[in-house]
């Protein structure tokens, strides 16, 4: 028995997923695909990194598919498995564990007891005075670590070293850096899990995605016994009705760290840990029973049916998740090479020889890793040549360069005794000295004044 009640329990899975969550998250900066980290929005390089792919900042059409493929996300994860997140896989419960459990409790003493969460350590004792401080000072060293991990999903790991060895170049790093810290020993430490219960944003949408069929704790009353009426009072603390098996023990309302009784139903303070699940795993694997509350839907306790994973809503998200992905994909797939942004200046110019001329000016950046030479030509229009710039000029790695650029042509080209002609161009800008092909494609149009001769 004893055996089978230790299969049951998920703290074990809980903490490999933990252990997991917190390895990911430290590792995904340093991980680099061609030189590109898996997820970088640099302000300062003024760059996205995505699965290894850079995205200039004039590139962010992609923004909103990602957006709103988070979002889909979000629902669909919230509507299949209610508030997993917040129990399994969110840094603020990780360190929770890490300061409450692992610091406080198992390592310094000043909890009594884990199973019990209700009970606030007695600060009028000078020792634990001593011991709050020693917990607050080991946990502020892990939170600069953590916030230095969060940084570097704004600041490429290499580059944070660097700026932090010259602290008056980059105060906004330090400010950031320490506002981070600071902000996570508030949280962790002083706001505690009142932050999942009144601040959390994710906490105060979900409920309106939730249904019947969502997974979450859910207290199995028709074994348990009824502990609250409709209104939410409470009842008894041990149910009376007969055959009620919940023993009223409140192991699961002790060790809860939202402080709540999940045998009042789903309760937005519910975090999803499952640690009144492992509590009353305990007390009922004692009675040779199995526990009396699950990590399943409301409506499988209902009727005895197992969970109904797919369903209208959940497929709806599915669909919606792939036809966002495909879009991204494609839309990532035209990544161009460079970019170039072209504007036309004034109208035309005419010459005393009959030449006219048309003055633009061509923004180019280089967003290869290396500097090369960059040129252009006019594809569409051997009639049109280049005046300026004569020659290739050169750009350096993630560097812009405006050109004034003139073309001219001596051909007549007028269609119109009254109105200007507009002769569409086609302009090819390329890296001279590459050798794969490093190029853009731009659309821009020449004007030709009228020619009376027409007529
Ligand atoms: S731990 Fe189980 S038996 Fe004890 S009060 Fe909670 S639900 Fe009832
Ligand atoms: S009710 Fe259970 S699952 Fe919900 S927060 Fe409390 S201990 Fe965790």
């Amino acid at each position: 028995m004893v055996e089978n009640v230790k299969e049951r329990l998920y703290f074990k899975r809980r903490y490999v997923m933990y252990g997991i969550t917190t390895i990911l998250l430290f590792c995904i900066p340093f991980i680099k695909i061609n030189g590109n980290q898996i997820f970088l929005l640099s302000f300062d390089r003024k760059q996205l990194h995505l699965l290894g792919v850079a995205f200039d900042m004039q590139e962010l059409y992609l923004m909103p598919f990602l957006l709103i493929l988070m979002f889909l996300a979000i629902f669909f994860m919230t509507t299949l498995a209610g508030r997993v997140w917040c129990g399994w896989a969110c840094p603020q419960t990780i360190f929770r564990v890490l300061y409450r459990d692992l610091l406080e409790t198992k390592i310094l003493g000043l909890r009594k007891r884990m199973e019990n969460r209700q009970l606030e350590p007695d600060m009028s004792l000078g020792s634990n005075k001593v011991k709050k401080v020693i917990s607050l000072v080991i946990f502020a060293c892990l939170a600069l670590v953590a916030a230095s991990n969060l940084m570097w999903y704004f600041v490429p790991p290499e580059d944070f070293f660097n700026y932090i060895q010259n602290p008056l170049e980059h105060k906004y790093l330090f400010i950031f850096w320490l506002g981070f810290t600071i902000a996570l020993i508030a949280i962790v430490v002083f706001i505690k899990e009142n932050f999942c219960i009144y601040m959390c944003p994710y906490s105060r949408v979900q409920s309106v995605l939730y249904d019947n069929d969502t997974i979450m704790t859910v207290y199995d009353y028709k074994r348990g016994g009824e502990v609250f009426d409709a209104k939410g009072i409470k009842l008894w603390k041990k149910p009376e009705a007969l055959n009620a098996e919940c023993t009223g023990c409140e192991a699961c309302v002790k060790i809860c760290p939202t402080h709540i009784d999940i045998r009042k139903g789903m309760q937005l303070e519910c975090i999803n840990c499952l640690e009144c699940s492992d509590a009353c795993t305990k007390v009922m694997g004692k009675l040779g029973k199995m526990t009396l509350i699950s990590w399943t839907s409301p409506q499988s306790i209902e009727d005895r049916q197992k969970v109904r994973y797919m369903r209208f809503k959940t497929i709806g998200y599915i669909v919606a998740m792939v036809v966002v992905f495909s879009g991204l994909l494609m839309m990532s797939s035209k990544k161009e090479d460079m970019l170039l942004n072209i504007n036309r200046q004034e109208l035309y110019t005419i010459r005393d020889n009959g030449r006219v001329e048309n003055s633009y000016v061509f923004l180019f950046q280089n967003t290869q890793k290396q500097a090369y030479d960059f040129y252009f030509e006019v594809q569409n229009n051997a009639e049109i040549q280049i005046k300026r710039p004569s020659k290739p000029f050169r750009i350096e790695a993630g560097e812009k360069s405006k050109q004034v650029v003139v073309l001219y042509t001596e051909a007549n080209l007028a269609k119109d005794a009254q109105k200007d002609t507009h002769i569409p161009l086609e302009i090819r800008a390329y890296a001279v000295d590459s050798q794969e092909p490093i190029e853009v494609f731009r659309k821009s149009v020449f004007i030709y004044p009228p020619n009376k001769s027409l007529h």
